[in-house]
């Protein structure tokens, strides 16, 4: 469950599994369409959520 914030009609609201359209896989990471209760659709961003740092430079490897 996620809480967000409908940008069209202003007003925040719980998206569950059945409230996403499409998930999607991009360069920048996974990104999902989820609808609000009146309809409209509305942008995730799952990677900034989940991982909101994730450098190449922070691995460190014991040698
Ligand atoms: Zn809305």
């Amino acid at each position: 469950m996620f809480d967000l914030h409908c940008r069209t009609c202003d007003q925040a609201f719980v998206a569950g599994p059945s409230s996403f359209a499409s998930l999607h896989h991009t360069t920048d990471g996974l990104i999902g369409y989820a609808r609000c209760p009146t309809g409209h659709v509305n942008v995730v961003n799952f990677h900034v959520r989940v991982h909101p740092v994730e450098a190449e430079g922070s691995r460190v490897t014991a040698a």
